[in-house]
């Protein structure tokens, strides 16, 4: 058989792409400095592959952003505001990343979405009338040439037509279909351009094909391909899907020209079921997703094996990852704090790289003991279960996830207890990691200092970002989340059942990583986790101080979960530990508890007909579980990172919290006419102004968005904040922007 992958981690190991970056955005490196790191990143990439005999290694995959954004860049998807600033080529592309601002230009980033099911984003490429699309870009070219440099046979690979106009965001009177025909023509280039490198494979990745399509979304994607599949040449296609499945075009993709069509048979059961019923025609090659690129447990050899008989497939079959790999850490081997019991069942991917290796091996008869290994460690998992944990489970009711009074009636109530000036200000929670805050982690970290040396500095920092929100004069404050390295990580270490990895870097976005928590065994609390530090923020102020905890559904979709057990019964064990951290809080007299969910919608199944069933059934009650047993006069706030809820606006309405704030700057605000017609009841945060940028926010600019915000919404609901933490900014960006904000508030306050 023929092994392969659909992409793979381009962080860096050690976050090498991350740092070179960065550098090169503080003009402390040169362009040169970071070509030459991210060249390198690819070559050791390749050669790992190459390594572990991987036959048709992907080229392309590489980004110095995001691959959403390095395809719209080549096809000449460049708005012309962009265009305008006259950067370099380089800068330009980051410009759309991530805005641009100089003493005379400022221009905002374009939006950024979630990946799919996943916890990566992408930069949504925008289309007005004017777009040209056309084949400018010589990214994947270029390092095709690289590759080969190098001994690699590349299978080159980029976000496919569809996928690419099915995400992308279209402003003027032109839609995806009207671009049709000239990105048909942009992809043809492409394949023409790869012929003459003689480049054997071009994966199309399409996983847009994973949503309900609709009539005329089928026809889009048979007309291009349709289209497309006709210039093909000598190279060959392969259709790439991943993270669900194909059913609403199968049976139309197996009779295309494809010359490959790869599916995931680890996220559902879905595909195997449509092979199994309508058949692999034998003139294709199957590309089985087989080796879990989202989750960073080993594979079961004896399942996998079982699977790929069960298809019938008489065709030849290529053995692959599920997805990208680029959404599990680099190498399970530097983890060397975790027991063994634990440390033995990972996998990343280094280590799926030898999976695909050993499968091959062993099914074409060739096992060098890969089996009777794998076998014997499927029989001894050993998560660590709690019958205190169970018992409790299994005693809920219904009342547990209801919480008293109506909200309406706990919203006058509330405003008698705290009288709030109307648009109350307030931020989302984290305050600047800057240096200082992570060199003082790290020095504990290393036994520098002690706990208490910690402690203090992290105090005076409360002391002193207190002391910014008063003198700003923001209405309800925070403490800055300085204790904090990563809003999940922070809960995950002090509950029981998670375990940590030491480097096991996913990418988020860009230049952002995260370290996942790994969930293990059962979830509990053990001790208050949060109410020291909050408790003393509160006594510093005679303004209300928010307490900040994490909720329970982003708790389990920012880790790696278990596999033994389902998604609800995992989620339910985290929530009643975080509820017994809210009653905690409660009784130490923090009147606002905020529950962040930012990544609620994140797993949401990719198809809107699973929505409830799958998902949201189970995850809205965990949230209600959290907060149900606090007073009337006890305000629950939640966060959510993202703009798109206009479709599950009614359960995010049931959360029944009494506030939500969310992200609103980035895109227009029209999730707000969508507020408006849902009869939506939760008071709203809209966030102001993007804090992805370092761009601040002029008071004047500020007070137009207030201002568009209650010419809508009653000005009773409305809260102003941010459109989320501000860890990532630097003490003068947010100290500056957060002023702004809240002297358009006032402005506007003054004016209604
Ligand atoms: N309270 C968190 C913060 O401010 C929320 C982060 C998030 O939404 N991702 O950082
Ligand atoms: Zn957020």
């Amino acid at each position: 058989m023929t092994t392969s992958i659909i992409g793979f981690p381009r962080i860096g190991e050690h976050r090498e792409l991350k740092f070179a970056t960065e550098h090169y955005w503080k003009k402390r490196a040169t362009k040169e400095a970071l070509l030459t790191a991210a060249k390198n990143l690819r070559a050791q990439h390749w050669q790992k592959q190459q390594d572990a005999d991987i036959d048709l290694i992907p080229v392309g995959d590489f980004s110095l952003f995001d691959t959403t954004l390095d395809a719209a860049f080549a096809l000449n998807v460049v708005p012309a505001r962009y265009r305008a600033l006259g950067l370099s080529a380089l800068d330009e592309y980051f410009s759309l990343a991530r805005g641009y601002q100089s003493d005379t230009e400022s221009v905002k980033a374009l939006p950024m979405k979630k990946w799919f099911n996943t916890n990566y984003h992408y930069i949504v490429p925008e289309f007005d009338d004017q777009t040209d699309v056309k084949l400018v870009g010589t990214k994947l070219f270029d390092e095709i040439n690289e590759a080969k440099a190098q001994g690699i046979s590349p299978k080159a690979v980029i976000v496919g037509p569809f996928t690419l106009l099915k995400l992308s965001r279209f402003i003027g009177d032109k839609q995806a279909a009207d671009f049709a025909p000239a990105t048909i023509s942009a992809y043809k280039a492409i394949l023409a351009k790869l012929g003459q490198q003689k480049v054997e494979w071009l994966q199309l990745d399409e996983p847009a094909l994973d949503f309900n399509l609709t009539d005329d979304d089928k026809a889009l994607f048979l007309s291009i391909y349709g289209e497309l599949l006709s210039a093909k040449g000598n190279v060959k296609v392969l259709l790439q899907n991943y993270f669900g499945d194909i059913r609403d075009v199968y049976e139309d993709v197996i009779k295309l020209p494809f010359d490959g069509i790869g599916l995931d048979f680890v996220e559902t059961d879905q595909n195997i079921a449509l092979v199994k019923k309508f058949g692999f025609p034998e003139d294709k090659v199957l590309f089985a997703g087989v080796v879990n690129g989202k989750n960073i447990w080993r594979n079961h050899y004896a399942t996998t094996i079982d699977t790929l008989h069960s298809l019938n497939v008489k065709g030849p079959i290529v053995l692959s990852s599920s997805c990208s790999l680029q959404h599990v850490p680099y190498d399970a081997a530097l983890e060397t704090n975790l027991p063994e019991t634990v440390q033995q069942h990972l996998a990343f991917a280094y280590e799926k790289l030898t999976e695909i290796k050993e499968l091959d091996q062993i099914l074409n008869g060739e096992d060098q003991g890969g089996l009777a290994k794998n076998t014997d460690l499927f029989s001894t998992i050993r998560h660590p279960k709690s019958a205190a944990v169970t018992e409790r489970v299994n005693q809920l009711t219904d009342a547990d996830y209801t919480r008293l009074p109506a909200r309406a009636e706990r919203e006058t109530i509330q405003q008698d207890e705290f009288e709030l000036p109307a648009l109350p200000t307030t931020t989302i929670g984290s305050f600047p990691q800057t240096k200082d805050v992570r060199q003082n982690r790290s020095k504990l970290r290393k036994g520098e200092i002690t706990k208490e040396e910690y402690d203090q500095f992290n105090r005076d920092k409360i002391k002193r970002v207190i002391e910014f929100q008063e003198k700003a004069g923001v209405d309800v404050l925070v403490h800055g989340e300085y204790e904090r390295n990563d809003m999940v990580e922070y809960f995950g270490e002090k509950l029981d059942g998670f375990v940590f990895t030491q480097n096991g870097w996913v990418q988020s976005y860009g230049t952002r990583g995260v370290k996942p928590p790994i969930i293990w065994g059962d979830v509990s609390r053990n001790a208050p986790i949060t109410v020291e530090t909050t408790v003393y923020a509160k006594n510093l102020t005679d303004k209300l101080v928010k307490g900040m905890l994490t909720g329970p559904v982003t708790i389990f979709n920012w880790s790696f979960p278990r596999e033994d057990i389902t998604p609800e019964e995992s989620v339910t064990q985290i929530a009643l530990a975080i509820r017994d951290e809210v009653q905690d809080l409660e009784a130490h007299d923090i009147k606002i508890i905020q529950i962040d969910e930012p990544a609620l919608r994140e797993n949401l199944p990719l198809r809107k007909t699973d929505w409830y069933k799958r998902y949201l059934d189970w995850a809205v009650p965990a949230f209600r579980l959290v907060h149900s047993g606090v007073k009337p006069q006890t305000q629950i706030h939640t966060h959510m990172c993202y703009s798109e809820f206009g479709d599950i606006i009614q359960a995010i309405d049931n959360l029944d919290a009494d506030v939500i704030s969310f992200e609103a700057s980035r895109s227009d605000l029209s999730l707000i006419d969508q507020l408006v017609a849902a009869d939506f009841q939760t008071e709203v945060g809209p966030g102001v102004y993007d804090i992805h940028s370092p761009r601040i926010p002029s008071v004047d600019e500020l007070e137009t968005i207030i201002n568009k915000i209650i010419a809508k919404l009653p000005v009773s609901k409305v809260w102003i904040n941010p459109d989320c933490g501000l860890k990532t900014r630097s003490e003068t960006e947010a100290f500056e922007a957060v002023t702004n904000m809240v002297n358009a508030a006032k402005k506007v306050r003054s004016q209604v």
